[in-house]
């Protein structure tokens, strides 16, 4: 079995496909493993992400990945979300007492900067997804509408919009909701929000991504397979209708019985001879999805500026705030106020406004809002910054994107595709990722004759949620 890509995919199909027996080669053309969620060091020594990577309790495959290569233990869960104003007006998101659905009523009763009626609009947008239960008729009746769309139909106020949904939903789906189908983000406040009380709680590396993944290369190699960094793969043999060879950089040449291509979709197309891509709208529709970017602003600064683990921005450029330095320290505190001073990185999802502005242009306007958002930051001197552009971060997931995703069995007879962007059901996510190399691998075994489910389900309903599901 050869895997072409050591992204979240890859890793998750092969791991998987180890534990079934397969020997397992996987190809990766950077000199380190987890694609667009990993760290490298800068030239200072300095280990930063390519940009902070967050998960929800309701990613049950992502959990399940990690719990396989060992690196669960290495994802802290936060219950509380923190959401601060430019008026320096606070708000909370935290499961109270009550069970699902009412678990956060509390908390956002007292969410200050929404208006009365801001909630109760927001209120009323709820209820229109719990009594679908999370589908939406309207959405699927025309074919996929945008997600402003359907808060326009259900009467939501400016407020309601800007301050609570666009947060919300562009952070979990990087992309603007005029652009963004509907059922992703029902989905989102459905799986994370409503149906139960720990789906929306928040995952947060406490060592940089690439550490993540170091269970998964003894895993492959345990079995027999191997990992292979700095090697790009060229071009797919194909002959027959199976791929037959694949060609690699300094002519190297490997044989398989099989293939799973986990490379992001706009490189599938340089890889495929041109035949097959006449041939195959699956392979052709690849070109219809479009990328979404986020930019990564890190700042380092010379004393401490914030005692949170993160907090989210409401009115600015700069979504969320990730206080690294606490984020790394162990869990009993030591180190958190450490005397090197505090690292922070900012996150900007969707963030089309800020690829084309030079990276100073980027520092001056995030900095002014994080000392606007942290008085303590006023005073404090910036030792260092840098900027992250990652243009083509995810795939947008506009109404109507399902039909181009493609399944992760092709009609090539052994080759099998795994990535964000194949059929999963999920945005482009690290849990659809695993999701997507979960069901190669599945369609792999399948093929063999020997069927084997290695996607987990989701969450189920709790609470009165799970007895209104069952009446
Ligand atoms: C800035 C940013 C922030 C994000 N934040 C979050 C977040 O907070 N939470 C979340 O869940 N998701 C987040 N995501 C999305 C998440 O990172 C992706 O959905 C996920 O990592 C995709 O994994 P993948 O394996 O499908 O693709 P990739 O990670 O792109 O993996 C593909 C791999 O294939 C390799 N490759 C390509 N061509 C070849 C070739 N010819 N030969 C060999 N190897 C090749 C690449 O080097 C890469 O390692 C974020 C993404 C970005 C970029």
């Amino acid at each position: 079995m050869i895997v072409i890509g050591g992204g979240l995919a890859g890793l998750a199909a092969g791991v998987a496909l180890a534990e079934s027996g397969w020997r397992v080669r996987l190809f990766e053309q950077r000199p380190f493993l987890g694609g667009r969620a990993t760290s490298y060091v800068l030239p200072d020594g300095e280990h930063v992400d390519n940009c902070q990577h967050v998960t929800l309790g309701c990613c049950t495959n992502l959990d399940d990945f990690y719990r396989r290569v060992g690196a669960a233990d290495k994802i802290r869960f936060f219950d509380r979300l923190l959401f601060l104003d430019p008026q320096g007006r606070r708000g909370e998101m935290q499961a109270g007492l009550l069970p699902a659905p009412f678990h956060m009523t509390g908390a956002f009763a007292k969410f200050a900067p929404l208006t009365l009626k801001d909630k109760l609009s927001i209120a009323w947008a709820m209820l229109n997804i719990l009594q679908t239960n999370g589908r939406t008729w309207d959405v699927d009746q025309f074919g996929g509408i945008s997600m402003l769309e359907w808060l326009r139909r259900r009467h939501q106020t400016k407020g309601a919009i800007e301050r609570f949904w666009r947060v919300v939903l562009v952070s979990a789906l990087d992309e603007e909701l005029e652009n963004t189908d509907a059922r992703y983000g029902i989905d989102v406040f459905w799986k994370a929000f409503l149906s139960n009380r720990t789906g929306y709680r928040m995952g947060v590396p406490s060592v940089p991504l690439a550490e993540l993944y170091d269970g998964c290369k003894t895993a492959i190699e345990q079995k027999g397979g191997e990992v292979n960094l700095r090697a790009t793969a060229r071009r797919l043999q194909i002959e027959n209708g199976a791929v037959t060879t694949v060609h690699f950089d300094a002519a190297r040449e490997e044989r398989s019985d099989a293939v799973i291509l986990a490379v992001p979709h706009t490189a599938v197309s340089d890889l495929l001879p041109d035949e097959w891509k006449r041939k195959d709208s699956a392979f052709r529709n690849l070109a219809m999805l479009k990328n979404a970017p986020i930019t990564g602003i890190h700042l380092w600064f010379d004393r401490e500026v914030m005692t949170e683990p993160f907090v989210t921005l409401l009115d600015t450029t700069t979504q969320w705030i990730f206080n690294k330095t606490a984020l790394y320290a162990p869990p009993n505190g030591a180190g958190k106020n450490s005397a090197k001073g505090q690292y922070l990185q900012l996150v900007v999802s969707a963030s089309y406004n800020l690829l084309k502005k030079p990276r100073q242009e980027i520092i001056d306007l995030c900095l002014k809002e994080v000392r606007q958002a942290l008085p303590a930051a006023r005073d404090a001197n910036l030792t260092k910054a840098t900027v992250i552009k990652e243009a083509a971060a995810t795939f947008s997931p506009e109404p109507g994107v399902d039909r181009w995703r493609p399944k992760q069995e092709t009609s090539v007879q052994n080759l099998f595709l795994a990535g964000d962007w194949t059929d999963t059901g999920w945005p482009a996510t690290m849990e659809g990722a695993v999701r997507s190399g979960y069901l190669a691998a599945e369609a792999v075994l399948r093929k063999e004759g020997r069927p084997h489910q290695f996607v987990r389900p989701d969450l189920g309903p709790d609470g009165l949620v799970a007895l209104w599901a069952r009446s």
